[in-house]
């Protein structure tokens, strides 16, 4: 408390400028600007990117060339040397109590200033050989003479700065030591102490002490963890919150369960619905008779049966004279959808309207007719649904399948073709709970994690190049039993050509080769949508054995008839990616089969091993997204994902959970963060996320 009025008798505040810190001068808050750093708070806030200790410092006599190492000592000698191209080097010798070792930082003679015998320099980067062991310092902190230097070689855990020119990470790090105590005591705690001790962290000073002056590395942690939690907290009550005002302002149509239509197809159906699909069903339905629009995502692994949810969906709009539209992203998935709809609806005496380009001038007028008559129905379409042309009387529902696949815009629209229908989005994407809550906060999600019953599970195995024999002679034996498989390359981009060559030399070899008296076909992304939808049409109705392809392979089909799924160079494709195609066989009574053929080095080998001793869609994607991080699990970023200083969505995932649950808590019982103790957290909200202001309005 003491400290604290100082501090104010002082005049200071975290929102000092730096440039009233003593040792900032206008050249140094310059180089802090470049950091992002204008205020007092916005320095402490500037946190290490990373930690030195005994743990990670080597032992220079230790040092092997090709090594990365971090290392302590002190100069001995140094020098700048000039080279034959007029490159001018410095050079420095640094000893430990194990040995020395030469230091070179070519094109840097301006150091020779900086560095002086006898400092104590911190030094991280590969071990190279030239004349002997030289160490090439990708970084490295001056520590200072070697008497004020002690103890920070002796153990303690050293905090580096991520820094910029003209402020290194040692002037960074002297400049915080220096104000670290007068300003701690400003720092006060603003998040409600329970919501604290649930998720185990640490206050906001004794977390800035951690993180600037650790005694130990598992202290500095724990402070980073804590201001992680804080960034993901914040960015969850925002969603919440927004999520629940969307739900206030958001009128919608309330459909009454009639239980008309839905109980006939239920009991009409050829099979038991999953528990999971039972589950979606029952959310979608109480999504739908509230008086509020559903915005409702349904997320289930390839095959986990979404398109039946979405068929009571659109019963119910329909038994609640509406209509209801539900699109897909190709021709041929919306006429397969249209298929399946017509075979269930026809004992209830519905029949669905198909809406694609490919339409006819006159079948489109006759469809617009229909539309636009008010008559309850079930529409099923490509993006042709979201056209001028296309106009509904009643639209009640809107269902989008394979959503990833659309736009933004694509999806809006067709939620305007109507007013204010619910909508309900389909993805067989698996994505982790967690990071559903992150990517799509302002969407409930219902998720599919079972598989319909009697599935066999797809038999999966690695086969190395010298297998390839045997392996056609596997499908080609399938393919005497009447089966039918899929062969599929890589294709990183549709221009890439040298794949696309691949493909169709693979598909020319095969079909003059071995597969002569078999019938093949090619499909890829250089052909036009019509050549696609035909291809696939044509193995769908089984007139083709042997679907030659690069990913293209339409994601939704569902051709029970096909068994085997063979995988060139499966070290191309990421996990999910693998999951997707092996998810295109195994769709009938048959024993499926997905081959991943070709030789990989060890790490690859380690990696697909993960897919196939599973086929658990989430269990894959988490891996995944381990492995190769968010980008690859949807083929691109997703825009508007949140940033964060400290916090990382994929790696603090298990925080993240703790910080939703936090921001639950605290809304479920304060919706408006209004009470006393609540306060100050919402007064940081509205000030660091200006909109959240609006976000908190109450009427
Ligand atoms: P996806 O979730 O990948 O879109 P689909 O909806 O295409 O999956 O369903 C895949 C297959 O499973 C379809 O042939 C469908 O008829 C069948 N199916 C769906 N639900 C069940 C169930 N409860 N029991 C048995 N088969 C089912
Ligand atoms: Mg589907």
């Amino acid at each position: 408390m003491t400290a604290q009025r100082a501090a104010r008798n002082a005049g200071r505040s975290l929102d000092t400028a730096v440039t009233y810190l003593t040792g900032v001068g206008p050249a140094r808050a310059d180089a802090l600007r470049r950091l992002g750093i204008f205020t007092a708070r916005d320095l402490f806030l500037h946190i290490p990117h990373r930690y030195e200790d005994a743990s990670t410092v080597s032992a220079i006599a230790k040092l092997r060339i090709g090594d990365d190492a971090t290392v302590i000592g002190t100069v001995i000698s140094k020098g700048v040397i000039p080279t034959r191209k007029g490159l001018r080097v410095f050079q420095a010798v640094v000893q430990d109590s194990s040995g020395l070792i030469e230091a070179s930082w070519p094109g840097q003679p301006f150091l020779d200033r900086a560095i002086r015998k006898g400092d104590v320099l911190l030094l991280s980067g590969p071990v190279r050989f030239f004349h002997g062991r030289v160490l090439a310092p990708r970084e490295f902190v001056n520590l200072g003479p070697e008497d004020s230097a002690n103890g920070t070689s002796g153990g303690r855990v050293l905090s580096v700065y991520p820094a910029t020119e003209g402020f290194s990470f040692k002037q960074l790090r002297a400049l915080i030591e220096k104000h670290l105590d007068e300003y701690l005591p400003l720092f006060k705690e603003y998040i409600p102490t329970d919501i604290l001790h649930s998720a185990s962290v640490p206050t906001l000073p004794d977390a800035l002490r951690a993180v600037h002056r650790p005694r130990t590395l598992a202290e500095a942690h724990a402070g980073r963890a804590r201001l992680a939690f804080e960034e993901l907290l914040c960015v969850h009550i925002l969603q919440l919150r927004a999520k629940a005002l969307a739900r206030e302002t958001r009128a919608g149509i309330r459909f009454v369960n009639k239980r008309v239509l839905t109980s006939r197809l239920k009991s009409l159906l050829p099979f038991e619905l999953t528990g999971a699909q039972v589950r979606a069903t029952r959310e979608i339905v109480k999504d739908m008779t509230s008086p509020q629009r559903m915005h409702r995502l349904l997320q289930g692994d390839v095959g986990s049966g979404k398109t039946i949810v979405a068929l009571f969906a659109a019963l119910l709009a329909v038994e609640n004279d509406y209509q209801a539209a539900v699109m897909a992203p190709t021709e041929l998935l919306a006429e397969q959808h249209a298929r399946t709809f017509s075979a269930l609806l026809a004992p209830l005496g519905l029949s669905p309207l198909l809406i694609t380009g490919s339409l006819s001038a006159r079948e489109r007028k006759a469809a617009a007719t229909r539309l636009a008559s008010s008559e309850p129905l079930i529409v099923v379409g490509t993006h042709a649904l979201t056209q001028e042309g296309t106009q509904f009387a009643r639209l009640g529902l809107a269902v989008v399948d394979e959503q990833h696949r659309f736009g933004v815009e694509q999806r809006l629209a067709l939620g305007k073709k109507g007013a204010r229908p619910d909508v309900l989005l389909m993805s067989a994407t698996p994505i982790p709970r967690s990071l559903a809550l992150t990517l799509y906060g302002d969407l409930d999600v219902s998720v599919l994690d079972e598989r319909p019953p009697g599935r066999q599970p797809v038999t999966t195995a690695r086969r190395p190049e010298k297998a390839r024999a045997k392996v056609f002679d596997f499908i080609d034996a399938q393919v005497a039993k009447g089966r039918q498989a899929y062969i599929v390359l890589p294709l990183i981009e549709e221009s890439d050509k040298s794949a696309l060559r691949a493909a169709t030399k693979e598909y020319e070899e095969l079909r003059t080769g071995r597969f002569a008296k078999r019938r093949v076909a090619l499909l890829h992304g250089r052909l036009d949508a019509v050549d696609k939808d035909d291809t696939m049409r044509r193995f769908r109705d089984g007139e083709i054995d042997i679907l030659i392809s690069t990913t293209v392979i339409e994601v939704g089909i569902d051709v029970a008839n096909a068994t085997v799924m063979l995988i060139e160079h499966p070290e191309r494709f990421g996990l999910s990616q693998l999951h997707q195609l092996r998810g295109r066989v195994g769709r009938g009574a048959e024993e499926s089969f997905c081959i991943l053929l070709g030789d990989v080095s060890p790490e690859v080998a380690e990696r697909l091993e993960i897919f196939v001793s599973t086929d658990d869609g989430f269990r894959i994607a988490e891996a995944d997204l381990q492995l190769r991080g968010m980008g690859d699990l949807f083929g691109e970023r997703q825009s508007g994902e949140p940033t964060f200083r400290v916090a990382d969505p994929i790696r603090d995932r298990e925080l993240s959970e703790l910080a939703r649950d936090g921001a639950e808590r605290l809304l479920g019982s304060d919706p408006g963060l209004a009470s006393k103790a609540n306060k100050p957290l919402h007064d940081v909200l509205a000030k660091r996320y200006g909109r959240a202001l609006e976000l908190f309005r109450v009427g």
